[in-house]
């Protein structure tokens, strides 16, 4: 054997001496920053382990060569770990992400991962560091993500809040793209539960494996999905990608359509707050009507114009609650049985509209809500400490949006306000609407348990027939429900809404909670619901909404005010059909 180098003997020499400088400049660049050093051959053995393995992983650092990475790796995050990495070409980078690691002692450990794979051999380094706080709660946020497949709606609000203010701090272009899945519900009833839950966290996965740099992928809605992401990622590929999976899964391949929304997150000189705003505005807006009817006011697509739009709406609605430039409507909620008054609603007007229901859904959506609920608490406790001596004693009930009553911050500044009108509140009661909004359910229970044991009644609002409507009632102890108005009406109409509302009447009446029937506009209709149970009415056949409340008593009997009363609806003001705005 000639010891003589042959050329390819050189040439693998010369080979072996790059990777050599790659690793030395890789450690040297690192350790600036990360806390363990791994380099993984092809195959994704560990080649080379240098730093505080220990800490990270429970093994030494020459433990840990030999060993496959994707065993280090927590089993909710293995997957993704492994198309990341099976994704990073001959010299190309693996997007900052974060993980966590398997420790020999059994808990596991946040870490933020990066690295990138050489030219040539395949080598991979990685650059392992202890996430920091921040960096830790976000790895959690994505550890939920991986292991669920998406975010839930609240967790991913939140997640594309810290990006919008993470993207503003560092300067970094992100976007938000919104997809509707359209024929969601369909394929789910072609492939079944189990198989459509297995496409959801694929598709999870999926969208994040598309949109890696910083990304966050949830829900925004029902069959509605939301992407962070950084303007390298392509938003028809993030549609695409959800199509072919639809697609796959379908027998009839079929599979889903997608529609998608892309919003520039770029939010200029304005302030964080507006930002976070006008991001859940968009994202509520979206959640609501999907991508056909989003128009972004004229076609707009970025933060920064549905910002300015969005910041003018909210500034005149700050401004009706500073000048309180609103008024109060009463309307009569009558016994269906003997047609006597049991207590009033107080409805809000404002200037220039005929309903205050679009500015009312709007203040929900961009959460400013809270500010117009009190004041309006608040001048109705005026209107009844200011009401005469003599004047018939009265019960009125206040709506309170499902959105306020999960901060704190309104819970502390309602009872303030309520501690500052003793006798006033001694008159008054609560209906929370949109009760929807209600994301946490044991919360709103313990709002509703301080109010009862204040001594206000409570009741739930907007309160619909179908099935999801029973955790409501499982879980809030309140003392009514009233029944959408829409259900009123089909009533009438259709023989299996009758039935579900006679049961849910039946159920109420078995848990001790009275039931209040919306919108009554006939004398059929109070005599059906009269009929299957219902205790309360409320609509133009008994009262319309009037500027005040009694000064006296009735003078006339029911029967009469049942008469005449559909001839003055709108009472204070042009009260409008709300069978029109829920259409
Ligand atoms: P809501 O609380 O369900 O109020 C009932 C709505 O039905 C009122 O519309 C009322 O005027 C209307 N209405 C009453 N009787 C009839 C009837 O026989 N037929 C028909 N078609 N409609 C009837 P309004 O006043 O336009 O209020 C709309 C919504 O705006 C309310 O629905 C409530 O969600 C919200 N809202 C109104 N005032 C306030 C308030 O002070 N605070 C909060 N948070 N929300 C309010
Ligand atoms: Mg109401
Ligand atoms: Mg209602």
């Amino acid at each position: 054997m000639s010891d003589v180098a042959t050329p390819s003997d050189q040439a693998a020499k010369a080979r072996a001496r790059e990777l050599a400088a790659d690793r030395r400049r890789f450690v040297a660049f690192s350790f600036a920053s990360a806390d363990l050093l791994i380099e993984l051959d092809p195959a994704g053995v560990i080649t080379f382990a240098s730093g505080a393995a220990r800490a990270l992983t429970g093994r030494m650092e020459n433990e840990l060569a030999g060993f496959r990475f994707l065993n280090l790796v927590a089993d909710a995050d293995r997957r993704f770990i492994e198309l990341a990495l099976a994704n990073v070409p001959d010299g190309g980078r693996l997007d900052p992400t974060t993980l966590f690691l398997k420790r020999t002692s059994g808990r596991d450990m946040g870490v933020a991962l990066s690295g990138g794979r050489v030219v040539e051999g395949g080598l991979i380094h990685l650059s392992i560091s202890i996430a920091q706080a921040a960096h830790a709660e976000s790895a959690l946020a994505n550890r939920k993500d991986k292991e669920q497949g998406l975010l839930a709606v609240a967790d991913f609000r939140t997640a594309a809040n810290d990006r919008l203010q993470a993207a503003k701090a560092m300067g970094s272009d992100v976007r938000l793209t919104l997809l509707d899945m359209c024929g969601l519900d369909e394929l789910a009833g072609r492939i079944g539960p189990e198989a459509s839950e297995a496409l959801m966290k694929d598709i999870g996965t999926t969208l994040r494996l598309h949109a890696p740099v910083g990304s966050a992928v949830g829900e925004v809605g029902p069959g509605r999905l939301g992407v962070v992401h950084g303007a390298g990622t392509d938003p028809d590929k993030l549609r695409a990608a959800v199509e072919g999976l639809g697609r796959a899964v379908d027998p009839n391949g079929v599979g889903l359509t997608v529609e998608k929304r892309t919003l520039d997150m770029n939010m200029g000189d304005m302030s964080a707050e507006d930002g976070a705003k006008a991001l859940n505005y968009a994202m509520a807006r979206f959640a609501k009507s999907g991508a056909n009817n989003f128009e972004m006011t004229s076609g707009m697509d970025s933060l920064k114009l549905l910002l300015a739009d969005t910041v003018q709406r909210i500034n005149s609605f700050r401004q009706i609650v500073v000048t309180q430039s609103f008024r109060m409507a009463y309307q009569p909620i009558l016994s269906l049985r003997d047609r006597q008054t049991h207590h009033w609603e107080a409805l809000a007007r404002l200037e220039g509209t005929d309903s205050p229901f679009e500015t009312i859904r709007f203040a929900e959506d961009t959460q400013i809500v809270e500010e117009f609920d009190l004041a309006v608490v608040e001048r109705v406790l005026k209107t009844l400490e200011a009401r005469k001596a003599g004047a018939p004693p009265v019960l009125v009930a206040v709506n309170l949006s499902g959105g306020s009553i999960a901060s704190q911050v309104f819970v502390a500044a309602l009872d303030n306000l309520l501690a500052s009108y003793p006798s006033g509140r001694r008159q008054m009661a609560f209906e929370i609407t949109e009760s929807t909004k209600i994301e946490d359910l044991d919360g709103a229970a313990v709002f509703v348990r301080h109010l009862k044991e204040a001594g206000h009644e409570v009741c739930l609002d907007d309160f619909g027939a179908g099935a999801s409507s029973f955790p409501y009632l499982q879980a809030l102890p309140v003392d009514f429900v009233k029944i959408d108005g829409a259900y009123v009406k089909r009533a009438l109409e259709d023989k299996r809404d009758r039935a579900i509302m006679r049961s849910m009447t039946g159920l109420c009446l078995e848990l001790g909670i009275k039931t209040v029937a919306e919108m009554i506009e006939t004398e059929d209709q109070a005599a059906l619901l009269e009929g299957m149970g219902v205790d309360y009415g409320q609509g133009w056949l008994f009262g319309t909404p009037a500027a005040e409340l009694p000064s006296a008593p009735p003078k006339v009997a029911p029967s009469v005010i049942r008469r005449t009363a559909p001839m003055n609806r709108g009472g204070s003001s042009a009260t409008p059909s709300p069978s029109g705005r829920r259409s």
